[in-house]
């Protein structure tokens, strides 16, 4: 479904991402790991299109999506749960989830679509009439991910979702992504700093280390593999 190769980026002058390739497939999880400022948002934002890539080729089903803009990107079913959530605070539950259908057929789609968030996360129907602000850490979590699943993603990226969350919440949050990928075939792209857990809820994974792939391998084999325990999971 995607397949990256030696895709390179940055911010103005300064080059962050190094000559990556990666892919994912139909329904699979796939986790890009690594440390503080190892450059996972800066890949993931350069396949979105918000930051336009330096060389590479981007291939999504068969559409080169390098250098296009995310609009088009987001309309060709990418959609990314950003790092630190950015809800609309002041809006409800219900009009948080409402602002994730862009598309025609997502706007078509929405009552169908808010049903099966709905289905995912029940707290949210409980909470539809709550400002978004006034919820907690792991229930605003669950917005952003509804949020993105109204917009009827084919690839969904989420990034850092458990940042500043319980261990409970984060497994809640992290097994609905796993089913969604095993039960209803979407992809997913899980960006987290957290190894074990990420590992834990995926098939195959990737290491950033300095903006490059430093390995990759399925969920069982990083698990195994010496560096990754000694410098990722202190054992
Ligand atoms: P974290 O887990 O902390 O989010 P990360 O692996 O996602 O880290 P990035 O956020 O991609 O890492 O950052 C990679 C590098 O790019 C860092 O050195 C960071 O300082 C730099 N960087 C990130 N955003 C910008 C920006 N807007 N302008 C310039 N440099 C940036």
């Amino acid at each position: 479904m995607l397949k990256v190769r030696n895709l390179s980026s940055g911010y103005g002058n300064v080059q962050i991402i190094w000559d990556a390739s990666f892919e994912v497939r139909d329904g699979e999880v796939v986790a890009i790991l690594g440390s503080n400022g190892a450059g996972k948002t800066t890949l993931v934002r350069t396949v979105t299109g918000m930051i336009h890539p330096k060389s590479g080729s981007i291939d999504f089903d068969g559409d080169e999506l390098c250098g296009k803009p995310s609009r088009y990107i987001l309309d060709k079913g990418i959609v990314q749960v950003p790092e630190g959530r950015q809800l609309f605070t002041e809006m409800t539950v219900y009009e948080n989830l409402e602002m994730g259908a862009f598309s025609k057929e997502a706007k078509a789609k929405l009552q169908e679509s808010l049903e099966f968030v709905y289905k995912w996360f029940p707290k949210l129907k409980e909470r539809k009439s709550q400002a978004a602000g006034t919820l907690s850490g792991g229930e605003q979590q669950m917005v952003a991910v509804g949020r993105a699943l109204i917009g009827l993603p084919k690839l969904l990226i989420l990034d850092e979702p458990s940042l500043g969350l319980a261990p409970n919440i984060v497994d809640d949050i992290l097994s609905v992504a796993h089913s969604m990928a095993k039960e209803q075939g979407l992809s997913v792209i899980l960006v987290e700093q957290d190894i074990t857990k990420a590992l834990a809820m995926s098939d195959r994974g990737y290491v950033v280390e300095n903006g490059r792939i430093a390995l990759e391998g399925t969920a069982e084999e990083l698990g195994k593999n010496e560096h990754v325990k000694k410098a990722y999971l202190g054992i």
